[in-house]
């Protein structure tokens, strides 16, 4: 695209057209303002002069994103008007968004990895802060894994790692967040949801997990404990007195027998 000092959009190549969706009808030589006021993200680079900035622009089936560069035009030293060139980084930018999944789960059992976990529940309970919604946190923790793994070997602990995962992740909502913290410990960040509710929620995951039967191994059961924490609404409240008070109600849990749920 050319523009000249007065920001008048004077030339366009049939590509930027394209990108842009801009009506083939739509004349040369109008402001900006209006010739590209559908992009507001580059009406505000050709307003602030950056020479550089990224674009979404939604295209005919999917977001498409672009680096789009500004540059003066110069006749002999006088600047004379403007040039902008979009280069279209979808492919990279999709890679990029693929990697950042990749890393963000937990291989063995396909839940968010403990990093992962961790940030996107810092921001869940910023966002529920703001909304002044409740929050709860289950700490979950397998029962003498130890012994099974030692019993059956670590390939059918894995096994269980993955099926008590998939337990997890198919008895909650899709908003719910579920992530193994390591070995066999998993943790869960219910949202807009009171402690109450959550320790229900945790009953109904134990008895899920305890009836599981194994495909491959028909009398190999396994059971966790449960450690129910959580607040009627999400205010100054940091992660780690979460995980502290869900921790000692797991610990509770532990001491009084296994293979149940203790609410703090
Ligand atoms: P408790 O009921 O007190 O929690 O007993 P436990 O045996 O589950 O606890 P402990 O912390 O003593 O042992 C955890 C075991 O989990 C140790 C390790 O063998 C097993 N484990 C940790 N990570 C993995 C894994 O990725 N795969 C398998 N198969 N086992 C794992
Ligand atoms: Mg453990
Ligand atoms: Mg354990």
């Amino acid at each position: 695209m050319v523009l000249d000092l007065q920001n008048r959009l004077i030339d366009l190549n049939p590509a930027a057209r394209s990108i842009l969706n801009l009506p083939h009808a739509q004349p040369l030589g109008l402001g900006v303002a209006e010739a590209l006021r559908n992009h507001p993200h580059l009406l505000e680079q050709i307003d602030t002069g950056l020479e550089q900035t990224c674009l979404r622009i939604m295209g005919r089936d999917q977001i498409q994103y672009f680096e789009s560069r500004l540059f003066l035009v110069f006749n002999r030293k006088h600047p004379v008007g403007k040039t902008i060139i979009l280069d279209n980084l979808t492919q990279q930018a999709l890679l990029i968004q693929r990697l950042e999944t990749l890393a963000a789960i937990e291989e063995l059992t396909n839940v968010w990895n403990r990093r992962h976990f961790m940030e996107r529940c810092q921001r869940e309970l910023q966002r529920l802060e703001n909304l002044g919604q409740p929050v709860s946190l289950i700490f979950v923790d397998l029962d003498y894994f130890k012994q099974i793994n030692d019993h059956y070997g670590h390939k059918t602990g894995d096994e269980m790692l993955r099926a008590v995962a998939q337990i997890l992740r198919q008895g909650l909502r899709e908003g719910d967040l579920v992530g193994r913290l390591g070995g066999e410990e998993f943790l869960i960040l219910l949202p807009a949801t009171v402690p109450d509710q959550a320790c229900q929620i945790a009953e109904r995951l134990r008895s899920m997990v305890e009836l599981a039967v194994l495909v491959m191994q028909p009398n190999l059961t396994v059971t966790a404990s449960f450690g129910v924490t959580g607040l009627a609404t999400a205010a100054n409240v940091s992660l780690d007195e979460l995980l502290a008070k869900a921790d000692a109600a797991l610990y509770q849990a532990k001491e009084s027998g296994r293979n149940r749920v203790v609410c703090a």
